[in-house]
């Protein structure tokens, strides 16, 4: 750290992204990105983007937006385009918490929430979840501040009904709620037909998942129209290009495409049946996940052993040191034949 670096920040802990190794050829399995290549239509359309790459992109992004829009049965002021569902996060704890404002989640979820809070210098109330890892809204009910539920929540799988949410909207229709649905599309129940109803509800989206573009970096909000003024507000205030025009082109083609990301979100469920399946067969503990991984824990096998163990087999998967969760893997679904490598190769360090 240098000593001119602020002291606002001199205590931050970034965030850690799963390991991206260059140095061989992993089945890697361990930052939930989809197996299948891109559309070929996002593809296409992102190459024509590219003979553009001398002008700025459209700050607007009025044709990703309608295209959005379309998708999911809403009008193009009630969503917004970012760079990554992370960028639309971090924008929701810049805009809706504060000090009366405290960023309210859950002790096991996304591990970007308490680092969104830290930069931005907002306080939290973490509440635990159940031993079982579900989610009691009720715990919830009462307390002050934006609440933040992943939903799937990540890395436990596990998902509430909408009815739970609308519970809590109903509740105290003066604090803001943020749904990530980042993996809504393996089994999930959007939320995105209540923002018609609430207006302190934000649901947050990405391409990252089913979509299969992690790299071209889109993500997306959606919400009543004045709260998307606000996040197009803090958007034009950081970053107004947020959205390059090839991932914007992408984006379109991508859900041109529609039955394609269905088609690939079907093989994944399946892939992860097979997985849960085989490795409840060999003993293992896994939550009834709703997204493309699977967490799992093993009585015999300690959770870091075995996730050096496959690693050293040329299987990456993810790790959790937090204590509540030190015993578990987060694997991500890759295609039935990965899936089936990676049962094969469990099964082998279990011989051992
Ligand atoms: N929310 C959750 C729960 C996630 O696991 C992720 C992926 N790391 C994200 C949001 C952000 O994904 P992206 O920025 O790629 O949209």
């Amino acid at each position: 750290m240098s000593k001119f670096f602020s002291s606002k920040y001199r205590t931050l802990v970034p965030y850690t992204p799963g390991e991206q190794p260059r140095d061989m050829q992993y089945i890697k399995l361990n930052t939930n990105e989809s197996p299948f290549p891109p559309s070929e239509r996002a593809i296409e359309a992102a190459s024509e983007a590219a003979k553009g790459l001398q002008l700025y992109s459209d700050p607007t992004l009025k044709a990703l937006r309608e295209a959005m829009a379309d998708t999911l049965g809403i009008t193009p002021d009630e969503v917004i385009m970012t760079n990554g569902s992370d960028e639309v996060l971090n924008f929701a704890f810049m805009a809706y918490c504060d000090d009366e404002h405290p960023a309210v989640f859950a002790d096991i979820t996304y591990g970007f929430y308490p680092v969104f809070a830290e930069i931005n210098c907002v306080p939290t109330k973490i509440i635990p979840l159940r031993e079982d890892f579900s989610l009691s809204v009720d715990d919830y009910i009462g307390t002050k501040g934006t609440v933040f539920i992943a939903n799937p929540n990540a890395p436990t799988g596990l998902c509430l009904p909408t009815s739970e949410i609308e519970r809590l909207l109903q509740s105290d229709p003066h604090r803001m709620v943020v749904i990530d649905e980042a993996y809504v599309d393996f089994g999930g129940q959007s939320c995105v037909p209540l923002t018609k109803k609430y207006n302190n509800l934000l649901v947050t989206g990405t391409f990252s998942k089913s979509r299969s573009m992690a790299g071209a970096r889109l993500g997306f909000g959606v919400a009543n129209a004045e709260i998307i003024q606000d996040l197009d507000t803090i958007r034009y205030s950081t970053n107004p290009y947020n959205v390059n025009s090839m991932t914007m082109a992408a984006g379109i083609g991508c859900l041109a495409d529609d039955a394609y990301t269905k088609e690939n979100c079907q093989k994944i469920i399946n892939a992860r049946a097979f997985t849960t399946k085989e490795l409840q067969k060999l003993g293992f503990v896994t939550t009834d996940s709703r997204t493309n991984f699977v967490f799992a824990k093993h009585p015999l096998l300690d959770g870091e052993q075995f996730y050096l163990a496959l690693k050293a087999r040329g299987i990456l998967v993810r790790h959790f040191s937090a204590p509540r969760i030190k015993d578990y893997n987060r694997i991500t679904v890759g295609t039935m034949e990965q899936m089936q490598t990676f049962v094969k190769v469990t099964k082998e360090i279990l011989e051992k």
